[in-house]
């Protein structure tokens, strides 16, 4: 079989972007899609996936189904994705029969801390100080090494927070890698940061680079509850911020958007804490504040399109309804903001229902 993984030129509108995974950010994405004339299908593994709802098609399906991954590549133009936990497997099984965007190199790496963490540093780019968990000994030796706190993380398949613990102590850190049965970890020193940024950018087919102005970040519970543009930092930090998150997304010769999540020192200096090679929940303020948010810039970054302008015209605060606080969406609906409903039927606590975004008149 070919391999139809190049673009022969720019999307045309009336063409169908396929996106792998279904939650807001798949929704988000289809919204946007639509409104530059593109249909979307969606495939997800979930019953309930809340993209559904927002896009011409849906396949429901296990993500290593090969027959059900072969007749939505056919029907597709293009793939893209809406999480990084997509099976290695079938980002490389599609790459075979459809354009697909970011390259499966790109998750492949995100999708593992220990192997991010060594290509972020192999980039001469700061991040925690690391060692490799691989059992009780190394557990032991790497908190020696590193010294305490350390935050003890499985290697694969963790975000806002599951998987991860922070300890005090060798025992501790090898009690904290046996309670997760031997799945191989990563031990990462304790950052302790003056506060946590996010850099959003976009890379284009042609090597295009545009990046949004970085947020502040806040997390409650290891979930981020809001985004606040412009982050307090200085310009030269800024600077600096958007060219990591640069060069990240040349070495990975990356297509699409991508979130850089940063820690940031009390004098500036700045540790990447991971990729995430997608839209990011930290840019959802783009939609109100931005000429083009980021999810537009992803599809036009991956349909072959000239990237749009991300300037920002107004100073916003993004914050997550998070769980049951979705119950009160009228009194929400009545403030001064955009929100965003997610239409997702159960509110499990600590669930993403929506969010809603505030904006401000910019500030010099
Ligand atoms: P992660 O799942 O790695 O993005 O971590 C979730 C959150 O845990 C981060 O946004 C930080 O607030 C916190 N965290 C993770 N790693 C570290 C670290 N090495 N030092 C301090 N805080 C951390």
């Amino acid at each position: 079989m070919s391999a139809p993984s190049i673009l022969s030129g720019p999307l045309p509108p009336g063409s169908t972007i396929g996106i792998l995974g279904g939650g807001q950010l798949g929704r988000m994405l289809a919204l946007a899609a639509a409104r530059l004339g593109f249909k979307t299908h969606i495939y997800s593994d979930e019953t309930e996936s809340c993209a559904f709802s927002v896009a011409a098609a849906g396949t429901r399906a296990r993500y290593d189904d090969e027959q059900a991954l072969a007749a939505f590549a056919q029907a597709c133009d293009l793939v893209t994705f809406e999480f990084e936990n997509v099976p290695d497997g079938t980002a490389l099984y599609l790459e075979n029969r459809v354009p697909l965007a970011p390259g499966p190199r790109a998750l492949s790496i995100a999708q593992d801390r220990f192997v991010e963490k060594s290509f972020i540093a192999g980039l001469g780019i700061a991040t925690a100080a690391f060692r490799n968990v691989a059992n009780e000994a190394e557990a032991a030796e790497g908190f020696r090494a590193l010294g305490g706190p350390a935050v003890l993380k499985t290697r694969t398949l963790g975000y806002d927070g599951k998987g991860q613990r922070i300890v005090r102590s060798a025992e501790e850190a090898v009690r904290a890698y046996a309670e997760h049965q031997g799945v191989p970890a990563i031990l990462e020193k304790f950052v302790d940061f003056a506060f946590e940024a996010s850099v959003v950018a976009a890379r284009g087919r042609d090597g295009s680079f545009l990046a949004y102005d970085p947020p502040r970040n806040e997390h409650e519970n290891h979930i981020l509850r809001r985004s606040i543009v412009p982050a307090p930092l200085t310009g030269a930090v800024a600077g600096e911020a958007v060219g990591i998150a640069r060069r990240i997304a040349e070495a990975l010769d990356y297509v699409g958007v991508l979130g850089v999540e940063l820690f940031i020192g009390r004098n500036g200096e700045i540790a990447v804490n991971e990729i995430a090679p997608r839209v990011h929940n930290s840019g959802h303020w783009t939609i109100e504040a931005c000429v083009v948010s980021q999810f537009e810039q992803h599809i036009r970054a991956v349909a072959g399109w000239p990237l749009g302008d991300a300037g920002r015209h107004s100073d916003a605060v993004m914050e997550n309804i998070i769980g049951a606080e979705i119950e009160d969406w009228l009194a929400l609906s009545g403030r001064v903001a955009g929100l965003h409903i997610y239409g997702k039927r159960v509110a499990r606590p600590g669930r993403k229902m929506g969010h809603i975004t505030k904006l401000s008149p910019l500030s010099p």
